[in-house]
């Protein structure tokens, strides 16, 4: 999997690049605002020779775990939940949101932290069927189908039956005129 340790370090160019696990602290901004994140039992890596260190995309992600938890902002998780609870696609949500569907790909997959505004956004529109169906018609989707075509089928509830064929062979009709 990993290359074994000890790596060259991009800084020294010296093969003494470690993995150390350290309590982190760093400012973070976010939408104008900087925020003290510290995550603990953080992996980094560290050359002995000159000290320079670098985040690997694990250490990133829980940094940003930790500055959207900060920020009150929804996680990627989160968004993803909320939106398979509505049953809508991505390309569906990022529709109905005005954002490209690879913007709600990144902001679920943690590559990129949503911006206040779309976050307030999003929790509006999981909370209030009233903007749902307000972005819906905007947008120019039909109204929440989900619901009303989901195939949820309960034994005090039966399918409606379908229409019942006339009786009688088509022909009768006119064999009396
Ligand atoms: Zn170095």
């Amino acid at each position: 999997m990993k290359r074994p340790y000890p790596w060259k370090c991009h800084t020294c160019r010296e093969r003494q690049v470690f993995p150390v696990t350290v309590d982190y602290v760093t400012e973070l901004e976010h939408d104008g605002r900087v925020y003290s994140v510290t995550v603990n039992n953080l992996e980094i890596l560290r050359c002995r020779a000159c000290g320079a260190q670098v985040l690997p995309d694990e250490a990133h992600a829980r940094l940003a775990e930790e500055l959207r938890h900060q920020a009150g902002l929804l996680q990627p998780g989160e968004i993803a939940a909320k939106r398979e609870l509505l049953r809508l696609s991505q390309k569906d949500f990022a529709h109905l949101l005005g954002v490209a569907p690879a913007t709600v790909c990144r902001w679920e997959g943690g590559g990129q932290i949503q911006q206040r505004v779309m976050n307030d956004l999003m929790n509006a529109f999981f909370d209030l069927p009233e903007l749902r169906a307000y972005l819906r018609g905007l947008r120019g989707l039909c109204s929440e189908a989900p619901d009303a075509v989901a195939p949820t089928v309960h034994a005090d509830n039966p399918p409606t039956p379908g229409p019942v064929p006339a009786a009688g062979p088509p022909g009768e009709v006119e064999a009396g005129s």
